[in-house]
């Protein structure tokens, strides 16, 4: 039966999301508080790879996090004034860190990413997008055998996924990408996977698909909930809209609208940053390729190299600090030398997520009415497409390969 159903955020989970329930036969409507991708859906490294399942609280990680408070290049901040906010979230994060809990947040990530780029093409395929994606993988490289050898843990991880990887020597890094400055000895290669070259472009472009196909894009900001008998209304500055069901894709806005429904979900960001480089970059990679020294990535997008790092604990209201990204300029024109080291344009965005790194997929306590699909963390990218289709199967009542009871709204209650 088709039902009038809301999608609220624009971002990739939500636009994926509209398109599959669109595609099994509901009349869809997306919100977005302002245009399409103006959340971190805008401004990241476009990777989606398959088997993307390192949860980000792995064991040792509170000794790496204090090796790195301090660093000059360190990838992680803090700000003060956010510290006593974001304690309780660290503090589940920390107990993420187990080795019980790291390898059970593993295997559901690979349970949702080990499909990624399937559910990518098959959303996509028969649409004008797929120039937008390139199938070229995604490399880490690495100068020194002591920073090669962290990648212990996720080539343990991805044998027991059956995630192909490849190990390479120098001329091997150097056969996928010429333009490496030749100090890179180890590369970390996963070829099963996308270069998303455009991601706003490719959002917007979902957007009028949606449009096209008989859907409905409206600029509404929705800041209260209201469930009613058989229908759901949306309240915001410009009225009221309803609707049969409702899916709340606010990426990391998301936690005060699952709130008015009863459900506290420890939802945070971790924001990233990135910095455009000129024309001049465009050709200098065929891939993402992360910097295993200093952890940040540059990735070829259209429009020139874009290089992305960092996780800021600072919330959604303190300003950003643009330094962050710009003092990595100098190590990006080292790692590739012919690089013209310019800043074209710096951005920051806020990862949405959770203490296990697991997204939340799932009913809300209320009604059956509304499902919550935010939390994608690192990942939101990889993930937009499967979770799509979950959301549609999920609110269509029908089964799906996946289970999703790992992603369940409560699953913190407890703690
Ligand atoms: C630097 C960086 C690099 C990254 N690189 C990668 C990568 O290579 N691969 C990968 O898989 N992932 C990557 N990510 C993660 C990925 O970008 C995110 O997980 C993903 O974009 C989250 O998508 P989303 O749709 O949940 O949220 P968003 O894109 O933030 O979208 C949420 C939308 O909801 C709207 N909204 C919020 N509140 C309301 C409201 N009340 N009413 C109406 N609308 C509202 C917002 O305006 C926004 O448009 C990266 C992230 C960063 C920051």
């Amino acid at each position: 039966m088709s039902t009038n159903i809301i999608v609220i955020g624009a971002g990739v989970v939500g636009v994926c999301s509209a398109l599959a329930l669109q595609e099994s036969g509901h009349q869809v409507t997306l919100v977005d508080k302002v245009e399409p991708c103006n959340g971190a859906s805008f401004g990241n490294a476009g990777a989606v790879i398959n088997g993307s399942c390192l949860p980000t609280s792995a064991p040792g990680i509170i000794f790496d996090v204090i090796n790195m408070i301090g660093q000059k290049h360190s990838p992680l901040s803090i700000r003060l004034s956010y510290f006593h906010k974001i304690f309780p979230w660290l503090l589940r994060f920390a107990l993420q860190s187990r080795s019980s809990s790291f390898n059970q947040n593993a295997v559901h990530l690979n349970a949702l990413s080990k499909n990624a780029v399937a559910s990518w093409k098959l959303l996509t395929d028969k649409t004008p997008l797929s120039y937008l994606f390139n199938e070229a993988g995604w490399l880490r490289v690495y100068e020194s055998e002591k920073t090669f050898s962290t990648t212990a843990m996720l080539s343990t991880l991805l044998d027991k996924m059956g995630t192909e990887y490849e190990i390479l020597d120098s001329d091997g890094i150097r056969d996928l990408e010429p333009n490496l400055a030749h100090s890179y000895r180890y590369g970390f290669y996963q070829k099963n996977g996308l270069n998303i070259t455009n991601p706003k472009k490719l959002i917007e472009a979902m957007v009028n698909l949606l449009i096209q196909r008989g859907g409905q894009y409206r600029r509404f900001e929705v800041n209260e909930i209201q469930l009613d008998n058989n229908k759901i209304s949306l309240r915001g500055f410009d009225g009221c809209i309803n609707a049969d069901k409702v899916v709340i894709a606010a990426g990391a806005w998301s936690r005060h609208l699952s709130k008015q429904l009863g459900d506290d979900i420890p939802l945070d960001t971790e924001r990233g940053y990135h910095l455009m480089l000129p024309e001049s970059s465009i050709g200098l990679l065929n891939r993402p390729v992360m910097n295993g020294e200093h952890s940040f990535v540059l990735s070829p997008m259209e429009m020139g190299l874009r290089m992305t790092a960092q996780v800021e604990f600072a919330g959604l209201k303190l300003k950003p600090n643009y330094n962050r990204i710009r003092k990595l300029l100098p190590l990006a024109k080292q790692m590739l030398p012919k690089l013209e080291s310019k800043e074209e344009s710096v951005w920051m965005g806020f990862r949405p997520s959770l203490p296990d790194s697991l997204p939340v997929i799932d009913f809300s306590n209320r009604s059956k009415d509304v499902l919550y699909a935010f939390g994608h963390q690192h990942l939101g990218m990889t993930l937009g497409a499967v979770t799509g289709y979950l959301v549609s199967d999920m609110l269509g009542n029908n089964s799906s390969e996946i289970d999703v009871y790992p992603y369940r709204a409560t699953r913190f209650n407890k703690w």
